[in-house]
């Protein structure tokens, strides 16, 4: 079972499944990670569970106008899970991959999709299909939807 925590290890957390991988270019994430995009782990919540520690929140609107929650270490400051009350959102939990203790495990989980692609930096090269919000009609796309600009 995929196992996590933040940097100074307060909160951990295992979830099962697979969960689908989404790379994200939005700006606030841009600002969250530190880096040029996020990658980002998107579970049903009932498969996500925290081992240790509580986290700290800090919620804002995001492109649906509904709540984003960052949920963060308090004493490291790591924001290691999403939670937001958008269609989409409701009932999932994004985690950020990074967070992931097994440094090999990120290698296998190849990205499904690529979001907010507007904002990807010109020096980074990949070849996944990309999707744009609203492409997508089933319940994924609505996911994605209400995923993207997560601090927006
Ligand atoms: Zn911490
Ligand atoms: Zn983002």
């Amino acid at each position: 079972m995929p196992t996590g925590s933040c940097l100074c290890k307060n909160l951990q957390y295992e979830y099962t499944g697979e969960g689908h991988v989404i790379i994200c270019h939005c700006l606030p994430c841009r600002r969250l990670s530190g880096s040029a995009f996020s990658t980002n782990i998107l579970l049903p919540r009932s498969s996500f569970h925290l081992t240790s520690g509580t986290p700290k929140t800090i919620s804002r609107p995001g492109d649906s106008g509904l709540d984003v929650t960052l949920n963060f270490c308090p004493e490291c400051g790591h924001t290691i899970f999403v939670t937001g009350e958008g269609a989409g959102l409701r009932g999932s939990v994004v985690v950020k991959a990074g967070t992931l203790d097994d440094p090999e495990l990120l290698d296998k989980l190849i990205p499904a999709e690529e979001i907010y692609t507007e904002h990807k930096v010109s020096w980074m090269q990949t070849e996944r299909k990309v999707k744009r919000p609203g492409e997508n009609s089933g319940p994924m796309g609505a996911v994605l939807a209400a995923t993207l600009m997560l601090l927006g």
